[in-house]
């Protein structure tokens, strides 16, 4: 690990001023393409965007030659507290378009980890200050709060806790399944208090409708809204000690679900402000891991054999649980009903963000994110609003929408250039020919190089951890 750490990665030079000419742009917002137009760069921000626009002496120009241009992405559900993210995940992130992400467990419980939030706030200060290569990270979270069963938080020690996580410098204080309704609800009070807020898995002992009431401001991955919306909802929180529920019980998640329950969720989510993060891409394993083209996949090469080998073994448990026909068919069925879900939710109003889960099971570094859209598109979502789910959406919630998300003078110069248009083919986001972040140029050969250096970091990883 230690060889690793030496490997960190030379970033190009600090924010050039940059005009990118002849590009058709992206309009999240509108779902158009506008065409023809130039960007101009200073200072790390867009300065000037139209067709009449200019471009100053001595700036580097950045020939479109007809491509897309669109805000970089964001992702909202991110896992980087790991040894192997200078070298590893975050020139992934960045090979991929993923300028900004909301971390999700930044700080440790365990004091005695290799990572804890001091060095996730040392990365943010090194990235912003261009001597990582990585997106902006926008939020940092607390570990999950998430006491034993048997243990009754009391009311000053959940508001200590908050206040503890607060001063240590977490954005986001994360909540899980074993909180109590009323322990939730302290915390989400004093993190509101605080300026900061809670947001995560939500306790097995409440539903959707009844966190965001208490002031959850998202919910995290499509399975704990699934566990709301079937008549057997109220038996399975009562008894439940496990987020993963017990084949029969998901089984009566498809078959008995009632779309009506999900509707009065996606009321209450939309009149508390509380967003939707569905990290369908960790689901697709429930439907998809008996499939030897999903398992055999070709980014196993940017991936260490110690996390490679821990999804196969996450995989198998998978199919474990119930390897009948049926059993499978339900996965399927399971992963399926999330989507339409998804669709529902948006339908209705409910704000949905991007997050993958990134490094879960079959959730590869960066392309992910690209997975996940594609996912949002077959949910139902529109390509634009997909990206948006990505972009402006994930802004505004974090209160950044009037300097991120959109290419628009004023804005903060994150940008991604891709060869064909996104709002024809989500999957066009895959073909990346630039990133661009805070003004800093990331050509398609400085890209290809971080990708190179992953795989050398891999493999340098993969022949030391060798017996
Ligand atoms: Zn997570």
């Amino acid at each position: 690990m230690r060889l690793l750490l030496a490997l960190l990665l030379v970033p190009p030079a600090l924010g050039q001023d940059l005009a990118i000419r002849d590009v058709h742009l992206i309009d999240v917002e509108a779902g158009v393409v506008v065409p023809d137009q130039t960007v101009v760069v200073a200072d790390g921000q867009i300065v000037a965007v139209g067709t009449d626009v200019g471009v100053p002496d001595g700036v580097e120009v950045v020939e479109g030659d007809g491509r897309y241009l669109m805000p970089g992405l964001w992702d909202m559900h991110a896992h980087l507290r790991h040894p192997i993210a200078p070298t590893i995940i975050l020139p992934q992130l960045m090979a991929h378009g993923i300028t900004g992400v909301r971390e999700m467990g930044s700080e440790c419980e365990n004091k005695d980890d290799p990572v804890c939030l001091d060095q996730m706030l040392a990365w943010r200060d090194q990235i912003a200050g261009g001597t990582l290569v990585g997106p902006r990270l926008i939020e940092l979270s607390s570990f999950p709060l998430n006491p034993p069963w048997d243990y009754a938080v009391a009311e000053d020690e959940a508001r200590a806790i908050v206040r503890e996580l607060h001063g240590r410098g977490v954005d986001l204080i994360k909540t899980y399944y074993r909180l109590s309704p009323e322990a939730l609800g302290w915390i989400a009070d004093e993190a509101a208090a605080l300026g900061i807020y809670a947001a995560g898995h939500l306790p097995l002992a409440m539903t959707t409708a009844e966190a965001a009431a208490a002031g959850v401001r998202s919910v995290e991955h499509t399975r704990d809204l699934l566990f709301d919306c079937f008549p057997g909802s109220a038996a399975f929180r009562a008894e439940a000690h496990s987020q993963n529920p017990p084949p029969a019980v998901m089984r009566a998640m498809v078959e008995d679900h009632d779309p009506a329950v999900c509707d009065a969720t996606f009321e209450a989510m939309i009149a508390h402000g509380t967003a939707y993060v569905p990290t369908h891409v960790t689901r697709r394993m429930d439907a998809l891991a008996d499939d030897p083209a999903f398992r055999d996949d070709p980014r196993r090469r940017f991936l260490p054999a110690i996390v490679w080998d821990s999804w196969q073994a996450d995989a198998d448990r998978m199919i474990a649980l119930d390897p009948s026909p049926e059993g499978r068919a339900t996965g399927r069925a399971f992963h399926r009903l999330g989507l339409d879900l998804t669709r529902r939710a948006h339908e209705a109003g409910v704000t949905v963000l991007l997050g993958t889960d990134g490094g879960d099971t079959y959730s590869f570094f960066g392309s992910s994110a690209h997975d996940e859209l594609a996912l949002l598109v077959e949910a139902g979502l529109s390509p634009a609003d997909a990206l948006a789910a990505a972009t402006i959406r994930p802004a505004e919630f974090v209160g950044l929408g009037g300097t991120f998300g959109t290419v628009e003078a004023g804005k903060h110069a994150d940008l991604i250039l891709v060869r064909a248009d996104p709002l024809t083919d989500i999957e066009n986001v895959r073909q990346i020919e630039a990133v661009i972040l805070g003004g800093r140029l990331f050509d398609r050969d400085s890209l290809d190089a971080l990708r190179e250096r992953v795989e050398a970091a891999v493999a340098a990883m993969d022949a030391e951890e060798a017996p």
